[in-house]
């Protein structure tokens, strides 16, 4: 038996933010299908994420990763800075990449406001 899936979405267990994540899977994975992978810091712990992204890969032949980082977050504490945040998701899309070349990737800083900010 085989059940494929389009996505993988990765983000912080914080509650704080689930309903801005809902909201945009709704508008942006809008009659795909997706794992939801909920881990405190995200991608932080990266060999954790990618764990899991393994499992995606393996068992639904997913074709797109979202990570999904916030502004505030307590995994983070101190360190939760834009700057530190970029860089974590930068090194996990790398890390992916080198092991899923044919993955499409999407970085975001989530906002207390809601705002999604794509991270290049
Ligand atoms: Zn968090």
């Amino acid at each position: 038996m085989s059940h494929h899936c389009h996505a993988v979405v990765v983000c912080c267990i914080d509650f704080r933010f689930q309903k801005y994540i809902r909201k945009w899977t709704d508008e942006n994975l809008k009659d795909q299908t997706f794992d939801l992978v909920g881990y405190a810091g995200s991608a932080k712990d990266l060999d954790t994420i990618l764990s899991q992204i393994d499992i995606s890969v393996r068992l639904h032949q997913i074709s797109q990763v979202v990570l999904i980082h916030h502004e505030e977050c307590g995994a983070y504490g101190a360190e939760s800075s834009l700057e530190k945040h970029t860089a974590d998701l930068l090194k996990a899309k790398s890390a992916i990449l080198s092991r899923y070349p044919h993955l499409d990737i999407s970085l975001y800083y989530l906002k207390l406001s809601g705002e999604f900010t794509p991270v290049q």
